[in-house]
């Protein structure tokens, strides 16, 4: 467990500085796969589920201001205990303190990749003008579920922070995969239905003031989505025989 009065990431504060690693000075620009493999399994040894990759499009990087361009996000599952405790202050708490542990190790692996010649810097996780989820879409490795929740195969319970590097040959997904998710919720609708708070508009959008997910760790529509409660891959099969059982009609 980290210290509790450890100041680390903030929502308008700058990020904390905890590399023990400067940048290099003329960053390489490729990586090895055992590298890579390197880098994964210091992950997973820190509890991460694995690590997805953005390449950052011309047009994304006018629109939010970005100047760099690749970008490490290294995903963890948040815990099922605290998800499943009823929302309090206390379950806030609890939430951040699991963010601020996981946070903690990025910077590991940060200097880990400057160790080996490249630059690596995190990107604030909580930063106000950057959009950590249109960045994660950008890997073409997640959607956006109708809860609002960013999706991984990796699980709906994801959470995770980013490294922007000077790597240029990272296996970036050129296709998502997981586009079908959209047609599957259409089908569903679960977490609008049993939202406590009705933070969905009547056009179902979200309504993010109205959601206490981060002010008292609400996870009701988590909880309730399918792709939680069984997982991805089952979700996949279940979507294909309902496809397969629509075009038979
Ligand atoms: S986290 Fe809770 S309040 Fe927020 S959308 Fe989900 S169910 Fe509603
Ligand atoms: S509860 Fe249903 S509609 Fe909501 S995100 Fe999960 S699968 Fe999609």
């Amino acid at each position: 467990m980290i210290n509790v009065t450890f100041e680390g990431f903030r929502y308008h504060k700058p990020l904390p500085d905890f590399y023990k690693i400067e940048n290099p000075q003329n960053p390489k620009n490729e990586i090895s796969d055992e590298l890579l493999m390197e880098l994964t399994q210091l992950a997973e040894k820190h509890g991460f589920t694995g690590i997805s990759y953005s390449k950052l499009s011309v047009e994304f990087k006018e629109e939010f201001n970005i100047d760099f361009d690749n970008v490490f996000i290294f995903k963890f599952l948040m815990g099922d205990e605290l998800i499943k405790m009823d929302p309090s202050a206390e379950k806030g708490k609890l939430m951040d303190e699991e963010f601020q542990e996981y946070g903690m190790h990025v910077y590991e692996f940060a200097d880990f990749l400057r160790k080996n010649g490249f630059q690596a810097d995190l990107i604030h996780p909580l930063a106000d003008d950057l959009s950590m989820r249109a960045i994660a879409m950008q890997s073409n490795d997640c959607v956006i579920t109708r809860s609002n929740m960013c999706l991984f195969m990796d699980g709906i319970n994801v959470s995770f922070f980013m490294i922007h590097t000077s790597i240029e040959n990272l296996p970036f997904k050129c296709e998502n995969e997981m586009l079908w998710v959209e047609d599957f919720c259409s089908t569903c609708g679960v977490c609008i239905e049993r939202c406590p708070e009705g933070a969905f508009d009547e056009d179902e959008n979200f309504l993010r003031k109205l959601c206490t997910a981060h002010r008292e760790g609400c996870n009701e529509c988590l909880l309730r989505c399918p792709f939680y409660k069984r997982g991805y891959d089952k979700v996949k099969k279940r979507y294909e025989r309902m496809k397969k059982r629509r075009e038979n009609e």
